[in-house]
């Protein structure tokens, strides 16, 4: 347990909340980065860790990249994660969730929960029957609904932000565009390039994605692997994390890598290596910010997609921004997004104190 807290005390942790309830089948964490900007949003996901070590550092990890992410996208929210031991093939029910709903609640709001791997806006369902602070309902609940929409949306933004720096113009006709990953964010993103007339080329594990994206919008497929080393402008991962990598980068030939997927360098130093090549790296928590802005918008409020869009829209500005500071420090944009949202953390923490200090104590 005390690496646990060497952990947390290094990297800003406020809280790790662990439980088990034997009769609902639920054992799991959840974990609280940061609430200085205000109540720790994250999603509750659902897996087979390999042990329970790997499961408690992984939500320890994830809650803490919801803060830098709500934190750049100018959000009041902090950041927190949410995981469930097991198998979501097979352990779901309504009870394990409504547990899961108890442990929420009973941290009175500090923790927002939300869908993620392995969980589904109908589990957010059977939360909401024990708790207020959850958000991601179905929009006939009165929720947020499909998020990919909004974050389509922004990856959109972000790429254009990113042609602004390259090519002197945001318009991204004629421009080349290579997506892994042909699911719900490409597809709201090929939404938005092709009325720009981008050109798109296309991969999917799934056969079916593939024929739909060629057949619908004319995206040229490519194989999985060729996929990186496809002679493109901008490189659009929109599947899974890990992927710019010592074996993917020498691959690259785009001047920018600007996608949905989450968690898209290996280890920090990719980003370093990006940078070192001079490819533009539109950091992936900036540009995928559109999922998380449109659930900000369910909470407290009654929901409105108008409202999230013009949020979301804000990623130009934020991406310029990264860019900026990334040439005056000379530093990599990964580096340069992470100091937007640590220096806003900052900035709002001070006021705190000094408010604070002003008031005296109570
Ligand atoms: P999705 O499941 O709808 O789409 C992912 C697609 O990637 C699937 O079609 C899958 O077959 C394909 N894929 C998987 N492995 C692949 C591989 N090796 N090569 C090529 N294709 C592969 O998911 P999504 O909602 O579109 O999310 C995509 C990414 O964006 C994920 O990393 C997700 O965490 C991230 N993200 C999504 C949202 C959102 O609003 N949905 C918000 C923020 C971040």
């Amino acid at each position: 347990m005390s690496d646990y807290l060497e952990y947390m005390a290094k990297h800003g942790h406020e809280q790790l909340v662990l439980f088990a309830d034997e009769s609902a089948g639920l054992r799991g964490a959840i974990a609280i980065h940061d609430t200085t900007l205000g109540p720790a949003l994250g999603g509750c996901r659902m897996w087979t860790h390999p042990t329970e070590e790997a499961a408690i550092m992984d939500v320890l990890r994830l809650s803490r990249a919801m803060t830098y992410k709500s934190a750049a996208a100018g959000l009041n929210l902090g950041g927190g994660k949410a995981l469930i031991l097991g198998d979501p093939r097979k352990d779901r029910s309504e009870a394990l969730f409504r547990a899961l709903g108890r442990q929420v609640e009973a941290l009175g709001g500090r923790y927002v929960t939300t869908e993620d791997v392995g969980t589904t806006s109908s589990d957010m369902q059977h939360i909401a029957k024990e708790t207020r602070f959850v958000t991601g309902l179905p929009i006939e609940e009165g929720g947020s609904g499909d998020p990919s929409v909004v974050t389509g949306y922004g990856v959109y933004m972000a790429m254009k932000a990113c042609a602004q720096e390259v090519w002197g113009t945001d318009d991204l006709s004629g421009k080349t565009v290579a997506l892994q990953g042909l699911g719900k964010v490409a597809s709201n993103l090929i939404e938005h390039l092709k009325k720009e007339e981008a050109r798109l080329i296309g991969t999917d594990i799934s056969e079916e994605r593939v024929r739909w994206a060629a057949e619908t919008h004319g995206v040229r497929p490519v194989a999985p692997d060729d996929i990186f080393g496809v002679e493109t402008d901008i490189f659009a991962p929109c599947a899974l994390g890990g992927v710019l990598n010592d074996r993917t980068i020498p691959l690259l030939r785009c001047q920018v890598v600007c996608g949905g997927a989450n968690n898209q360098l290996l280890e920090d130093r990719h980003g370093e290596e990006l940078h070192r090549r001079g490819i533009l790296y539109a950091p992936d928590y900036i540009v995928n910010a559109g999922g998380v802005i449109n659930l900000s918008f369910e909470i407290g409020r009654p929901y409105s997609r108008e409202a999230a869009l013009r949020k979301t829209a804000e990623i130009y500005a934020t991406m310029a921004q990264v860019i900026a500071t990334s040439k005056q420090e000379k530093t990599p944009t990964s580096r340069a997004a992470d100091r937007l949202a640590e220096a806003r953390i900052a900035a709002v923490r001070d006021i705190r104190m000094r408010l604070g200090e002003a008031r005296g104590p109570r």
